[in-house]
This record gives C-alpha cells, structure tokens and sequence, in this order.
C-alpha cells in the first residue's frame, strides 16, 4: 500500500534539514540540538523524522516516555535519548536495557532510581519556576546530592521554560529569571568540581526568542517541524523556518446536494441552493478536530473550500461548488499546499481554538506517512 488511497501525512525532508540548519546557526556550534520527537514527532511519525535526523549527523533526541524511547531503539535510533517524563519503576530494567536516560523527576525518584542501580544515565532536572518536574533551583543542597548517589550516572541537568513565548514585559522577565536560576545552579555545580554533564533550558520558544543564551543543547519541538504554536508569534519569531508536514485526504465520491437538503449527522447544515460537494475519507479519529465542523477549510486543485456539516469520525464532507472539475480520487488538503494556496496549520490551530502543537500531535495513527 502507498499509504496515500485514503487519508496521509507528507513529510518534506528538505524541509525538516532546512530547520535544523537554521535552527544550528542560532544556537551555534557548540550548542547540540536534542530535537523533541515526542507524541510520535508532533503527529509526524517519529521513527520517520528520527532516522531522517540520525542521518543527518543528530545525535541525541527527547521524548515523553519510556515506550517512545524503546520504540526509536528498536527501529536502530542510537545516540542519547532522554525521557523527559515520569517512568514508573517497573520499567526501569528497559531503561537499562535500551540504554534510554531518564529523568530525575525529583529528589525522591533519583533515590528510587538509585536503589534500583544498573547505571542508568539521568539528566537532573531543575525546576526554576513552572512547577512541573524537577528539583526546586534553590535546594542546591538536594541537587548536588544526585551525583553522589550510586547506581546513576549523571549525563545532564536541564530545566524548562514556561513563558518563553510571551511577548509581555512580565513574560520576559520571568523567562530570564528562569535562566538566570538555571544559569546559577550549573556555576555551582561545576564551582564545585562536578563536570560530565550537559545543561540544557531552551525549547523552540527559548532558542527563538532567547538566542544570545547558549547551552550544552538545546530541545526544539515546534519550530523544527517549521511551525509557530500560533499565528500571532509569526511577528516575534522571523524565521525563515519551512514547514515539515502536509496532512491530506482522498476524494471518494462528488455528489449534487439539492437545495433545501441537509448534510450530515445532526442536519447542522442546510444547501441554501443546489450545492456539489465531496465525501473526504478523513475524520475526527484521524486529528480534524471535530470543532471545525461548518467552519474549516481544505484546497481541492487549489482553490479553498468549505468543510460543511458535522464532521464524522472516518469522513467530512466539502463544498466544491466552486471547483472546476472536482472529480473523486481528488486531494483534498487540510494543511499544505495546493497549486497557488495554502493552509497553514497556524490557520487551523486558530480556526480550531488551540494551538499547533496539539493539532500536529493529535493526528493519527491511521493516516499514511510518507516521505517526500
Ligand atoms: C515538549 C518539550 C520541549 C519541546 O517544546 P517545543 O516548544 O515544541 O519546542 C522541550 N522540552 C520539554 C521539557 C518539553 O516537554
């Protein structure tokens, strides 16, 4: 099966070593990138885009969970891949078997890990002000004591931004008071003689908009797909960064809907005047969000058209009254390009009332991937 009969994603592999090839000239040399290729790369399959980046001469990558880092191992991933997540201790025997490094989530879980022993490699984590995992930044006391406990290897110590996309003058602030606490737990550390490991703070919103600071490494996600998180950062961000991925569909049938007819579940939409309109084999289950029901878009042989009525699980229906020629076995394209016109997934995120990140990472398992 090519994977593109009914509903797939493209992945532009010029486009995604573009990224990464402007995204290095920011963070410089000395600066390794560890791309985030959790939640299956941002929807954009992750076995995929890492072999694509291992080839490249990547070397290190992050994801969400143990299972993520398993998979990439067993599909030949072979640098450092750090969890950036809780692992429960009964999966720790595959963090040493697969040679993943996990994070110290805080003082309590480096002591489990540590009891457990087997070496494994943990990056600490510091928590310098989102209050997610790590240990506070000001117990330095508690930080320091993770390398003295046996049965870990300490490679790393990171920390995570918040707010490093706000443009507000509190935004910023507080972005550089989380660099500035980070900033002062590494001094200490290696004050104190601990060296061997690599620092890290920046994601795509902190190499952006942060780029006079640099780290060991740095975590980009969003931006190394060539996407902002929303519409409105365009301004902040002028990177000429390209986007990875295009999410397509299959025309299955094109049909006349008389006028005075509904269509769909719900009858939440009625012809005004005789319509034609096509049966696209994609759906919620595939990561159209269901909220862009008589509200989102797609090209068809590039020109825009409406999505009409509720959308399915497996199908939504278009209106291409306007398209000259719509036949089934047409694409449909939700995000990407099609002859002049585009849809960006900054547009859907907006259309949808979220952000990106959640759009990209939603899409499904079912869809075809390929590379192009
Ligand atoms: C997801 C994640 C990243 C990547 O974030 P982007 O904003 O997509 O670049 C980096 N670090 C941590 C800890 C994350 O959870």
């Amino acid at each position: 099966m090519r994977g593109t009969d009914r509903s797939w994603i493209e992945v532009e592999k010029k486009a995604l070593l573009h990224n990464i090839g402007e995204l290095k000239k920011i963070t410089g040399r000395s600066c390794v990138l560890m791309p985030a290729v959790k939640a299956n790369a941002y929807g954009h399959g992750d076995v995929l885009i890492s072999r694509i980046l291992q080839d490249a001469g990547v070397t290190d990558f992050c994801v969400a969970s143990a299972e993520e880092g398993i998979r990439l191992r067993k599909e030949g991933i072979t640098g450092e891949i750090l969890i950036l997540g809780y692992t429960h201790p009964d999966a720790f025997p595959e963090l040493r078997r697969y040679g993943l490094t996990q994070t110290v989530v805080d003082i309590d879980y480096a002591r489990v890990l540590s009891e457990f022993g087997g070496n494994i490699a943990v990056h600490a984590g510091v928590d310098t002000g989102m209050h997610r995992l790590g240990i506070p930044s000001d117990r330095m006391e508690l930080i320091e004591s993770v390398w003295t406990l046996p049965g870990i290897r300490v490679t790393g110590v990171f920390s995570h931004l918040c707010v490093s996309d706000g443009i507000t003058r509190q935004a910023k602030e507080y972005t550089r008071e989380q660099i500035r606490r980070f900033t002062q737990v590494t001094d200490e550390l290696r004050r104190k003689g601990i060296r061997g490991f690599r620092s890290h703070i920046q994601g795509s919103y902190g190499i952006l908009n942060y780029p006079a600071y640099s780290f060991d490494m740095a975590r980009p996600g969003i931006a190394l797909y060539g996407v902002m998180s929303s519409e409105k950062d365009k301004v902040m961000a002028k990177m000429r960064l390209k986007p990875v991925l295009a999410l397509k569909a299959r025309i299955g049938c094109v049909k006349e809907l008389p006028e005075g007819e509904s269509a769909g579940y719900g009858l939440t939409y009625t012809a005004q005047s005789r319509r034609r309109i096509a049966i696209a084999g994609i759906g919620y289950a595939d990561g159209i969000p269901r909220s862009l029901s008589n509200c989102g878009h797609a090209l068809v042989r590039g020109v825009r058209v409406p999505i009409i009525g509720r959308i399915c699980m497996d199908q939504l229906t278009l209106d291409v009254t306007d398209v000259p020629g719509a036949a089934a076995g047409d694409e449909a394209v939700f995000i990407g390009c099609s002859k002049e016109s585009r849809i960006t997934a900054e547009e859907v995120a907006k259309e949808a009332g979220t952000i990106t990140n959640e759009i990209l990472s939603r899409l499904g398992g079912r869809l075809g991937r390929i590379v192009v």
